[in-house]
């Protein structure tokens, strides 16, 4: 009987992202990252058992520009549909399936799909990366970012918390960066170590995620509209259509 009502949710909310645009849906068992949750969120966002991870694949015809990024017009267009659309159908489409989520008696808390809680260590509340990788979406590539098989890092992600009884399918995926360094070469700030993704080690032991800020900040005091994603555009599991 439990087994046939987390079938039917999961099929609900497999509907639900279907006529909202949205292309991955990912359950994870956060029981395996407890700790490692705990530390970033606290206690409250430590307290649900489970992430419903949601993706969005964005536009190639605008990611395959950023080598051009000096050009206003990329920049604008990828800021607009690649940032600012995109964030607004998944945070939508997370609201969607929260009130869903509600209305059939479990609790639902959605992550944002871009909003940062903790200014010094430059984090959210709760990493959909982490969500994403447990639940079997992809895995953590050296750029820090999550790497799907089809899209690479072309995906964004928002993430919902609750102690619906959902089913978790996804088995994690292996790291499958090999010797690829394309992403730690092209990084005009020299932001990645290379180090492969371990689940023991903090982020800081792969990726100075202040040197991005930084770069960021530089064209912001020139008043330009601050664009790179170079990382984003170089992984060839984004570009392995044109390869
Ligand atoms: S966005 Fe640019 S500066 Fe930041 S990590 Fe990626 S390649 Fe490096
Ligand atoms: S560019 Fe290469 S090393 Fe970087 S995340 Fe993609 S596959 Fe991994």
């Amino acid at each position: 009987m439990l087994y046939e009502r987390n079938k039917n949710l999961n099929q609900q909310l497999q509907n639900i992202i279907s006529s909202n645009g949205v292309d991955y849906l990912g359950i994870a068992d956060l029981s395996q990252a407890h700790n490692a949750i705990l530390e970033q969120g606290g206690s409250l966002i430590a307290s649900f058992p489970f992430s419903i991870s949601i993706g969005i694949s964005i536009l190639d015809s605008i990611v395959d520009l950023l080598p051009q990024r000096n050009e206003k017009a990329v920049k604008v267009s990828y800021r607009h549909h690649v940032y600012d659309i995109v964030n607004l159908r998944l945070d939508l489409a997370a609201s969607i399936i929260s009130s869903h989520l509600q209305q059939s008696g479990a609790r639902a808390f959605p992550i944002p799909a871009s909003k940062r809680v903790d200014d010094e260590r430059i984090c959210a509340s709760f990493s959909h990366k982490l969500s994403a990788h447990l639940a079997g979406l992809g895995w953590i590539g050296k750029s820090c970012l999550l790497i799907t098989p089809e899209h690479g890092p072309r995906v964004r992600w928002a993430t919902i918390l609750t102690d619906a009884p959902l089913e978790s399918a996804g088995e994690m995926q292996k790291d499958q960066c090999g010797d690829c360094r394309e992403c730690i070469d092209i990084c005009p700030t020299r932001a990645f170590t290379g180090k492969p993704f371990r689940t023991d080690e903090p982020r800081e032991a792969r990726y100075d995620v202040k040197k991005c800020e930084k770069y960021f900040d530089f064209m912001e005091q020139k008043n330009e509209i601050a664009v790179c994603g170079m990382c984003v555009f170089v992984c060839p599991y984004g570009r392995k259509k044109k390869i």
